[in-house]
């Protein structure tokens, strides 16, 4: 595996993207400086407010009506700041001073609680690895102190120390149970979450098999598992091959050929490049677009957005996710708010319902999908998380994330009922540490985030379309099994597919 942080860093794209998202950093160190309270449009109780005005405090609870602190500090700071930014649009600032107003979120403050300290326990755990080099938490608090109570504070550096940032939605409304936006709102206001475009490396390479999938192919179509050249892609090492880092397997080995299953379950990056020149790049993005994600610039017309070189927010690619669980359907939004209620219990916003949404993929692919995904957690580069991180045994499908330059790393996943998307990297451009692989530095807090979903929310199995047809393929020639076949998978297809039988081992022929 090379390092490519030189020839990324070059793109233009990517440096817009990241720029983007460092600019309301470099502005919030300086309303930092000024003091977060300034900003706190919910401190209208009666003995801070000019007589006569702001009398009545608006609260903020979550969905099972239990209040939220209304604080910029703690676990719910950048809830807190969302929600009141979001209100003062949906009433408008001058309305929403009056206070009074009651906002119901779909927060769900036990999993908000659990994600929060997941992915802070998991980032400070990643900066604890030998090969970290980058600043620490601790670190920047060291700065920081020494700038307390001067007048220097206004001159205190922006951050640089390793982020954190994690969305938990309902798959049934797109709703957000929890948020992580960053480590600590205090230092950076920026939400990573909504407003963070990071790099999506091998996060993206579901949507790759799911537009092969709906364009002739299934998961049994065999593809070959060989070095490709490194120019073919223009990602990672541009001379000799291509870097097989989706693999989160330093020791990584070619098999010849793999089943379209196992390619994706096991992220192989030249064998996803491979079905997907055979899928069309241009359909990969389509269907990648109308599931929710953006692309920018010419990233659209090249081999590398396959292998995520493209930016997205986390809640675009939850969003995207979910599609997989509800049956190709698309969300239209990950809302925050449910309702507002006046100081009189009017109702004067509510959340417009879901509307019947389109589809992205349909319900075989989106199920064949979801198959694949299954099997990260069993042979795949998630199975890390039954065997040393302690994933509960209920149906759930995810995939690892990772970067050719390892500065980013993900990972996505879903049940039934929720979709959670957990991200670690630098909010400058820069490696975590060689070789870092999102199965290590994510995986083990997206776990303890989904098991405490889990308990609340009854996964189910993911069930096959019910006239989808069930065959069993041999998996090295992807057609029907016989007798003599060796390695075989149950595959579900659309009705009307048909399979020739295996012309390696069928003795008729
Ligand atoms: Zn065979």
């Amino acid at each position: 595996m090379t390092n490519s942080e030189e020839t990324e860093t070059k793109n233009p794209i990517l440096v817009i993207s990241r720029f983007n998202s460092i600019l309301p950093i470099l502005f919030v160190s300086i309303v930092t400086g000024l003091g977060v309270g300034t900003i706190d449009l919910f401190a209208q109780s009666s003995d801070q407010a000019p007589v006569g005005k702001r009398e009545v405090v608006s609260r903020i609870v979550d969905r099972n009506g239990a209040e939220i602190e209304r604080s910029l500090t703690g676990r719910f700071g950048y809830i807190y700041e969302q929600v009141r930014r979001e209100a003062t649009e949906i009433i408008g600032i001058e309305e929403f001073d009056s206070g009074g107003f009651l906002i119901e979120t779909t927060i769900d403050s036990d999993l908000q609680t659990v994600a929060t300290d997941a992915m802070l326990d998991q980032v400070a755990a990643v900066e604890k690895h030998p090969a970290f080099t980058g600043q620490t938490l601790v670190e920047y608090q060291e700065i920081k102190e020494k700038h307390r109570g001067s007048s220097s504070i206004a001159r205190l550096p922006a951050p640089k120390y390793l982020q954190t940032a994690m969305i938990l939605i309902d798959n049934e409304t797109g709703a957000v149970l929890a948020k992580v936006g960053g480590r600590d709102f205090q230092d950076t206001m920026f939400d990573r979450s909504e407003m963070g475009r990071f790099t999506e490396g091998t996060i993206f390479t579901p949507f790759v098999y799911a537009a092969a999938f709906e364009n002739g192919f299934f998961p049994g179509t065999i593809l070959s598992d060989t070095p490709m050249s490194g120019k073919k892609v223009m990602l990672g090492s541009l001379s000799g091959n291509l870097g097989e880092w989706g693999a989160e397997d330093v020791n990584h080995r070619y098999e010849k050929t793999v089943t379209a299953r196992e390619a994706l379950a096991k992220g192989k990056n030249a064998a996803t490049i491979r079905i997907g020149e055979k899928a069309g790049l241009q359909n990969i993005v389509a269907l990648a677009e109308t599931a929710g994600l953006t692309f920018f610039g010419d990233l659209k017309k090249f081999n590398a957005t396959m292998l995520g070189r493209n930016s997205s927010s986390l809640s675009e690619i939850a969003k995207a996710y979910s599609i997989f669980p509800r049956q190709g359907a698309t969300l239209k939004s990950t809302p925050i708010i449910s309702r507002i209620r006046d100081a009189k219990g009017n109702t004067v916003y509510k959340n417009p319902a879901v509307e019947s949404a389109e589809k992205a993929v349909d319900q075989y692919t989106a199920f064949q999908i979801n198959s694949l995904l299954v099997d990260s957690f069993k042979t795949g580069t998630a199975k890390k998380a039954r065997e040393i991180y302690g994933l509960g045994d209920y149906p759930v499908a995810g995939k690892t994330g990772t970067t050719s330059g390892f500065t980013d790393n993900w990972f996505a996943g879903y049940t039934s009922r929720v979709t959670c998307v957990a991200w670690i990297g630098f909010d400058q451009q820069r490696e975590i540490y060689s070789n870092a692989l999102s199965s290590e530095t994510v995986l083990p807090a997206w776990v303890k985030i989904m098991n405490a979903a889990a308990k609340i929310t009854n996964p189910q199995p993911f069930q096959p379309p019910s006239d989808a047809v069930k065959v069993e393929i041999c998996t090295d020639s992807g057609e029907l099994a016989c007798e003599k076949c060796q390695e075989t998978s149950v595959e579900f297809l659309r009705p009307g597919s048909s399979l020739k039988a295996c012309h390696i081992h069928d003795p008729g022929l």
